[in-house]
């Protein structure tokens, strides 16, 4: 067991100190250093060193799962402090399931002439977001497919009659590969990438748009993305169209979608871009009033009803050999530059991930990510009580009360949450409960016997309910996945 200080455990900050921090990321590396070592890893925690790639793929595969979540619940405590924890009221909306691409992990989308193919009115979408602030929401999360048949009018209407009846709710909405394909089915004038996206997401934002969330992430690296997510921007495309919302001011998150095809490298390589395009935002566009990165989220790939769900395990199959490697480790490369000539079976195994993948994933990357502010944990794919344990593994944040989720429950899993049973989660992990906006400045902290969870005096209504249900699905036949290219 190695020396943890107890300083970082006695931290204590204001909460306005808090909500008010920004995360200054150290510029110096010691690649040289022994990554286990208890001083080395203190002084990660503590902001005075950067992990390289390779120390962070020493520390995935080498130390002990409980002594990882301890540094990194270190860190985050270094970072956000010993005593809250957040969460914000949000509502994810998907505003159409007409989509172009043909992600193979996604069970949501819809051919346009599907017959339960559907795009919301505006009405319809209004009357959510009414449901909404009902209930002291603060945000939607809105996202939807790739849909050729909505003009930018569509969007911009939406947006100002959004902003016409609820002023003060917050809209985080439309991820980078929506804007890739905006830029695809609107034809903006520019000469480059960055011109037309500039010119879309400028009217967007004057309408009303006030940060981009980061769905499309999946993995970055190149020989897992064309296999995993047909017709999906790459990696760089990603990036611009966050450094561009960065340059208008706007705040984003980032997402990684892991437990598949890749390898653990390629999970490092996905936040080491995520990092170095971060320090280019902040650098650029910062003094300016620029946006940034915000948050980070990661959840391992949910398998019911997709294309890449019915790839074999690996062990699956009679040919695979156990005593070998993973095919995805085999090709993935900490520089992203692996190919999938490398071995014969990548892109046709997967590898799921469970709670302590999941768990080491986080905590690597509270960890790596030393400019972003929050790490939030994904209770909503890992279930209620793995997500409150992650809140010891590096994350400060447990995401929205859900009122309405249709992409992962699409993939059979389905995790509902009020308000009362998430502030309890939270304080049965040793923490306060606080309700955060869209930039993490907290709104109430519950510490006192109004708060949500503590006026509830019989449970056993909200146990009936279930936290967590499970929608049963037919067997699933393990055949060779064939949609690859
Ligand atoms: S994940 Fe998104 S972009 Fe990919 S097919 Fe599904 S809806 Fe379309």
């Amino acid at each position: 067991m190695p020396f943890l200080p107890g300083f970082l455990f006695a931290r204590s900050r204001s909460w306005d100190t808090i909500a008010r921090m920004t995360v200054h990321a150290p510029t110096q590396y010691r690649p040289d250093a022994n990554t286990i070592d208890a001083a080395f890893l203190t002084d990660v925690v503590t902001g005075h060193i950067r992990l390289t790639s390779e120390q962070a793929l020493t520390l995935y595969h080498d130390m002990p799962l409980h002594e990882l979540g301890r540094w990194a619940d270190a860190r985050c405590r270094h970072l956000h402090g010993d005593h809250i924890r957040t969460y914000v009221i949000d509502r994810n909306i998907n505003y159409t399931n007409v989509c172009t691409a043909k992600c193979t992990f996604c069970a949501f989308r819809r051919d346009g002439d599907e017959h339960d193919a559907y795009t919301l009115s505006y009405d319809e979408l209004l009357a959510k977001i009414e449901e909404l602030v009902a209930i002291g929401g603060t945000q939607i999360l809105m996202q939807g497919g790739m849909n050729p048949e909505l003009p930018l009018n569509w969007y911009l209407e939406l947006l100002t009659q959004i902003k016409s009846r609820f002023p003060k709710v917050h809209v985080h909405a439309f991820s980078p590969p929506e804007f890739i394909e905006f830029i695809s089915f609107f034809d903006p004038p520019g000469a480059t990438l960055e011109d037309k996206l500039r010119y879309v997401m400028t009217q967007l934002h004057a309408a009303g748009l006030d940060s981009v969330p980061g769905g499309g992430g999946e993995i970055f690296a190149d020989a897992v993305r064309r296999k995993i997510g047909l017709g999906k921007c790459d990696a760089e495309a990603w990036l611009t169209t966050m450094r561009v919302a960065h340059e208008l001011g706007m705040n984003t998150s980032a997402t990684m979608m892991f437990g598949h095809i890749e390898g653990i490298a390629d999970r490092i390589h996905h936040m080491d871009l995520i990092r170095q395009w971060q320090d280019r935002s902040i650098a650029d566009f910062a003094k300016d009033g620029g946006g940034r990165y915000k948050a980070f989220i990661s959840w391992p790939f949910q398998r019911e009803n997709t294309p890449l769900g019915r790839a074999k395990e690996w062990g699956q199959s009679q040919s695979d050999d156990l005593s070998q490697p993973f095919p995805g480790d085999v090709v993935a490369k900490l520089d992203g530059s692996g190919v999938k000539s490398d071995h014969p079976e990548f892109g046709r195994r997967v590898r799921l991930a469970g709670s302590t993948a999941y768990l080491r994933t986080q905590a690597i990357s509270r960890l790596f990510l030393d400019n972003i502010y929050s790490i939030g944990s994904s209770w909503v794919t890992m279930g209620p009580h793995i997500g409150q344990v992650a809140l010891g593994y590096g994350a400060n944040d447990m995401g929205s009360v859900m009122m309405e989720e249709n992409v992962v429950s699409s993939a059979g899993t389905t995790y509902c949450l009020n308000e009362p049973t998430l502030c309890r989660l939270i304080r049965d992990a040793g923490f306060l409960p606080a309700q955060r906006n869209n930039e993490y400045n907290l709104l109430k902290v519950h510490a006192g016997p109004d708060s949500p969870d503590l006026r509830i005096d019989d449970w056993s209504t909200l146990r009936a309910q279930r936290l967590h249900t499970e929608q049963s699905q037919p067997a699933v036949t393990a055949v060779d996945l064939t949609v690859s290219k």
